[in-house]
């Protein structure tokens, strides 16, 4: 510590970085378990069904606007993550490599890059990774990590040990299964199973999925519906026994390296909008706005945590479809799954057994945001009475912990107005009906230049134009874009439709769909929805 300190400021500064010597996690919902990286990566979510969360969010390094601004995403990926992961655990070396084959998979150099619309709005793309969508981002490094963890276990147990596996199991509607079986192809002691609703995903998703024929991965084809598929997954989870036994394991958002992996893109595109300005301006006088197209939070609270490391942004804005539970939320400070003061009369696709709204945008389609305990756990942290952090963190657990019980009891939660004001320090949210995404996308096609956007993307695009008028003159917005718009071509030939400019195979079919939907393909038919024929599937194929 230096020493010419005033006594009060050693104090302070003992006090907002406690001194950690490496980083552990622990759930939101509380108790006494401190995870390290690897246990909270293997784990998913905690037992007691909160989240993992680090100790303390790191600060940056002193003088990381100018030491890492010529970065490539590899090295910030390298540098952003070494703050979350202790050396210990896994070394700069075998970070980097971890990395470089994670993002080798990648079609732009620049893995995400910024696309500029014009002046004052950027698109930063997500989806040049293996399955056109962001979802890659994250999954092609967790797959990396899951591999790596088991390798150096399986080292150090003696010849006569069983060697330790994981069987990742999920179901799909489409997106996410795609993104995962890429992550996880031809990982070593890793088997996974997708579970998907026969004949009712879209072809090309389907062919993304089933044409995969790594000797590990195991499409399940259920004659059913997708919530059919997702209360088999559910029912495996809770049976503790087949659990035990073949340790099974998810991938689904709330994930902590998921979340980590995505904060490198937002310092990669602050890095990139700079060194894009005219000449003239100052970096420092402009304000970047990161808009946000959103379901389950995971995307944007990257983002909240690359905020408060200390990346200048200015606000994160929400984009939410018709499934609106969070941009009614900071409207109201109300979370709650259905809307009790609406009179809407806005049509929607479909309404499910559940409630979630069927939309243009479907990746998008959720009732709660899984990873939005998160964000409450923080909120509820900032207006904590206690003196110390460990009182403050005890303390913000515990409302947590009460918050999450109302939802899941009473179906919401009001949270205090103070909490509700922090939320808007750093957020905006907004909501876009279907019939908007499709003008959108319609009217950025036909913009000079063009560019096709798929609908989630356009979700994103219509909100950042709403806010544009009321930003101030210094603002630049960067629109996030979450997939290729080819993953989407009914609404996308949808809102095109009539345009005689546009040709789908010509403007928007990556070379890589070509020729997809007639190469060989691997699923196994289960006839019905029965938790014990997709039990022997596993049973068959897990691996030993
Ligand atoms: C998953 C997904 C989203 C939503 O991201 P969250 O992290 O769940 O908020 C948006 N668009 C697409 C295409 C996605 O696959």
């Amino acid at each position: 510590m230096t020493p010419n300190l005033h006594i009060r400021d050693r104090f302070l500064l003992h006090f907002v970085h406690p001194p950690f010597p490496t980083m552990k996690y622990f759930s939101t919902r509380g108790g006494d378990q401190k995870l390290s990286f690897e246990e909270t990566v293997l784990t998913g979510l905690a037992p007691n069904g909160g989240l993992y969360i680090p100790e303390h969010i790191p600060k940056l390094p002193e003088n990381w606007i100018n030491d890492w601004k010529d970065y490539s995403f590899v090295d910030l990926s390298v540098a952003v993550l070494s703050l979350y992961i202790s050396s210990e655990e896994i070394t700069k070396d075998e970070l980097r490599s971890l990395v470089e084959k994670s993002y080798s998979t990648f079609r732009h150099p620049d893995v995400t890059p910024l696309h500029k619309l014009d002046d004052k709005s950027f698109i930063l793309e997500l989806f040049h990774g293996p399955t056109f969508a962001f979802k890659d981002v994250a999954l092609q490094l967790l797959g990396n990590l899951f591999e790596f963890f088991l390798l150096r276990r399986n080292a150090r147990k003696g010849p006569e040990e069983k060697p330790e596996t994981l069987t990742v199991v999920g179901a799909t509607s489409g997106d996410t299964g795609s993104a995962a079986i890429y992550g996880l192809r031809g990982k070593s002691n890793v088997s996974i199973f997708i579970l998907h609703p026969k004949g009712r995903v879209s072809p090309i998703q389907e062919a993304q999925m089933t044409t995969v024929t790594d000797s590990n991965v195991h499409n399940i084809a259920v004659k059913g519906t997708f919530d059919d598929c997702q209360d088999i997954v559910k029912a495996l989870f809770a049976d503790k026994e087949f659990n035990a036994k073949h340790n099974l394991g998810a991938v689904n958002s709330i994930n902590w390296a998921r979340i980590l992996a995505q904060t490198v893109y937002y310092f990669l595109s602050f890095f990139h909008i700079r060194s894009q300005l005219p000449a003239g301006t100052s970096p420092e006088d402009i304000e970047i706005q990161y808009v946000v197209p959103t379901g389950n939070f995971g995307d944007i609270l990257a983002g909240y945590y690359a905020k408060k490391m200390g990346l200048p942004i200015g606000k994160l804005v929400v984009a939410t479809n018709a499934n609106d539970i969070l941009a009614r939320f900071w409207k109201s400070g109300k979370y709650e799954k259905v809307d009790s003061s609406s009179v809407s009369s806005e049509t929607v696709l479909a309404i499910d057994a559940s409630g979630v709204k069927e939309t243009v945008s479907p990746a998008m389609d959720i009732l709660v945001s899984s990873n939005f305990e998160r964000l409450l756990w923080y909120l509820a942290y900032d207006h904590t009475s206690g003196i110390s952090f460990e009182e403050r963190q005890k303390e913000a657990c515990a409302t947590l912990d009460g918050w999450m019980g109302k939802v899941k009891s009473e179906g919401r939660v009001e949270i205090p107005v103070k909490a509700l004001e922090s939320a808007r320090q750093d957020f905006i949210a907004e909501r876009v009906a279907d019939e908007e995404t499709l003008k959108t996308i319609r009217s950025y096609f036909d913009s000079e230049p063009s560019y096709v956007a798929d609908p989630h993307t356009a979700v994103g695009l219509a909100v950042a134009r709403r806010l544009a008028p009321q930003n101030s003159d210094n603002v630049r917005q960067i629109i996030l874009s979450t997939a290729h718009p080819a993953k989407f071509s009914e609404a996308v030939s949808r809102a095109l439709e009539g345009s005689s400019q546009f040709n789908f195979d010509r403007d928007v079919l990556p070379t890589e769909f070509r020729g997809l939907l007639e190469k060989e393909r691997r699923a196994i038919d289960v006839e019905r929805p029965d938790i014990d024929l997709v039990k022997e599937v596993i049973e068959r194929f897990a691996k030993e």
